[in-house]
């Protein structure tokens, strides 16, 4: 097995192991999942697998999760690098608690809170030499259609409880890309916000709006990826060359950057034959593994260093994720895949494949 490390690759993968929780307790399961002392390997079975971090159970702390993943792309989005953040794993596996997108669950620890402290307090240190805009937008993608969490015309947005109601003739949300490679979601809420309040609120709203969906296996079950996207604009004021000269024309002193932080809370990863549902249910189940199967092929065209010389094809366009996360996922961007996972014994078989895939992401 390899070590970890893995600082020139462009894809970051850390495992983020909950404790057992309150059902898998009364059910009297085992911890099956070892962390090997002092390294951030991990075993279930016969099975070990090497990543660049692991935390909780007897890894490191989750508190050291943030400072040691995401706290760099934070600082790279102020260099105009675009970053994205996945948390992947099957339904019950904690990713909504390590991304922080439930708004209640682990809204203090979870990642997306604490990249708002850390924005708002760079910004604060900055604003002096620059100028800066944000905006966030809240999407979800569910059965490969892209659904706004943050559209205004939505009761949720009026009365704060989720329902749901199409607007009829409200044209569906597009990915687009520009000639110069960003893509755009042509239709989609993007709201500015100037305060960590506000940006908290919006992350509340869209919480609220998200679509759950009941199965067998959790009646809180997410069967749609949920992306919560930062924009930062900034127009730096760079210092004249000479000291007092006013010159004449502005815009030469001044650098615009823009740059985006995807933080995507993935759909449950298990099997459709798990949630034991048919028909609607199943339809849906595929469509999900079609975005995460799109996106473990995407990753791990980008992490072979010999296929990415060769300029082997990356395939983007394979689904309505990856073709979102395009601009962000690669090139000059920073991407890191959490891989969460319960230790329960009855977990073990999903518990595996989560960890095979992020395995094929290094
Ligand atoms: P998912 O979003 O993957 O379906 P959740 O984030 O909803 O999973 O987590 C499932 C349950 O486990 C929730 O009750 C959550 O509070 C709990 N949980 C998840 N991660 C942790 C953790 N690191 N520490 C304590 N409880 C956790
Ligand atoms: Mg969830």
């Amino acid at each position: 097995m390899e070590a970890g490390g893995g600082e020139d690759c462009c894809v970051k993968v850390a495992v983020h192991i909950r404790p057992l929780i309150g059902d898998e307790k009364l059910q009297g399961c085992k911890d099956c999942v070892t962390v090997v002392s002092g390294k951030p390997q991990v075993q279930i079975g016969t099975h070990s697998f090497t990543f660049d971090h692991v935390y909780g159970s007897t890894g490191s702390p989750s508190s050291a999760m943030f400072e040691e993943c995401v706290a760099s792309l934070v600082d790279g989005l102020f260099q105009g690098y675009n970053a994205t953040v996945l948390a992947y794993g099957q339904t019950g596996s904690g990713k909504t608690y390590t991304m922080g997108t439930g708004f209640k669950d682990g809204y203090q620890t979870g990642i997306i809170p604490q990249v708002m402290n850390v924005l708002f307090g760079k910004i604060e240190t900055l604003k002096h030499q620059t100028e800066f805009q944000l905006h966030v937008s809240f999407i979800e993608i569910l059965k490969e259609e892209v659904r706004d969490l943050l559209d205004p015309t939505s009761p949720e947005a009026a009365n704060g409880h989720a329902g749901k109601v199409t607007v009829p003739g409200k044209p569906p949300i597009q990915i687009r890309e520009t000639s110069n490679g960003v893509i755009t979601l042509a239709g989609s809420t993007e709201v500015s916000v100037s305060s960590l309040k506000e940006m908290a609120a919006r992350l509340e709203q869209g919480s609220l709006s998200r679509a759950t969906g009941s199965t067998n296996m959790n009646n809180q079950s997410s069967r749609s990826h949920a992306i919560f996207t930062i924009t930062l604009e900034q127009m730096r004021k760079l210092n004249p060359a000479f000291p007092g000269d006013s010159s004449p024309n502005e815009s030469m002193n001044e650098e615009y950057l823009c740059a985006k932080l995807h933080l995507v809370d993935l759909a449950g990863s298990e099997r459709a034959k798990r949630t034991g549902s048919d028909g609607l249910r199943f339809k849906e189940g595929v469509h999900i593994n079609k975005g995460l199967l799109a996106l473990g092929n995407v990753i791990s065209a980008l992490g072979d260093e010999k296929k990415r010389k060769e300029g082997v094809h990356v395939p983007y366009r394979d689904s309505k994720l990856t073709r979102l996360l395009q601009d962000s996922l690669g090139g000059n961007s920073r991407t890191v895949m959490i891989a969460c996972i319960s230790p329960a014994d009855i977990n073990a078989e999903e518990t595996l494949n989560t960890l095979k895939y992020a395995n094929r992401a290094r």
